[in-house]
């Protein structure tokens, strides 16, 4: 499990899913960290709202969480070991009002973490992170419910981004043929527009952490998809919009 992750959602679904990984994290007798005992001290001390090491990072002014709140919430504490459990946990709700320069702040921390250092990122999107960022967090999408449509755009997001560059222009227009089926409705159009996002993003987040650049197609395929939906919530022409992101998803436009 990466150290740093991004936790992605509906605000409610992300928080109540940190919740459990924070739990988890530091529970003493289950190995798998999205399932914790709820038995242990540690649980039940987290249980009390009042636990040790898991810090809730919050902006002290304005509407962001700037450099300030950053060094004396994170970077200054991470100074320090643990208080009385493995890990000192950071959970960072509205991740996204995080400045650029909050997020530069955080770059070595997170890219060289003590080894007691966890951190949760929860945003709406991944959108406002730098790629700096979010090449060094596991980016996780927390779906509320799992249900029927949700697994079917994620098998044609993941398709569109296994294959996609593979494409010529033509194979692309024929794509859109694909995404027809959900054109009546915006909502899941956009849905399955961050679906092809994270599927992207998955991506990059795995080559880093193989220790590789990630692909510039990928990068690319991100700002592609990230632009398109920005049309599309601005009521611009559904298909237009689409297929000139597919086009460009095939690196050949
Ligand atoms: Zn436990």
């Amino acid at each position: 499990m990466s150290h740093a992750q991004i936790l992605v959602g509906e605000p409610d679904s992300v928080r109540a899913f940190a919740q459990v990984l924070a739990k988890g994290i530091n529970c003493i007798h289950s190995s798998n960290r999205e399932d914790p005992c709820g038995q242990c001290i540690s649980c039940r001390v987290f249980e009390t709202g009042n636990h040790p090491d898991t810090f809730y990072v919050t902006k002290t002014k304005q509407n962001s969480i700037g450099v300030d709140d950053v060094r004396d919430q994170i970077i200054e504490p991470m100074s320090t070991k643990p208080f009385g459990y493995n890990y000192k946990v950071f959970i960072i709700d509205k991740a996204e009002t995080l400045t650029p320069a909050a997020q530069s702040a955080l770059l070595k921390t997170i890219e060289e973490p003590a080894p007691y250092g966890f951190f949760l990122f929860l945003a709406p999107s991944a959108h406002n992170f730098l790629p700096t960022i979010l090449s060094r967090c596991y980016l996780r999408k927390v779906y509320g419910k799992v249900n029927k449509k949700n697994t079917e755009l994620q098998v044609l997001a993941r398709e569109i981004a296994d294959t996609a560059h593979n494409l010529d222009i033509i194979d692309a227009f024929a794509l859109y043929r694909k995404f027809e089926p959900y054109k009546e409705s915006k909502e899941t159009l956009l849905e399955l527009l961050d679906s092809i996002y994270y599927a992207y993003g998955e991506k990059i987040s795995n080559s880093s952490k193989a220790g590789h650049m990630p692909a510039e197609e990928w990068l690319n395929a991100v700002s592609a998809v990230a632009h398109t939906k920005d049309v599309l919530s601005k009521n611009g022409n559904t298909q237009l919009a689409i297929e000139l992101m597919l086009v460009k998803l095939t690196g050949k436009g």
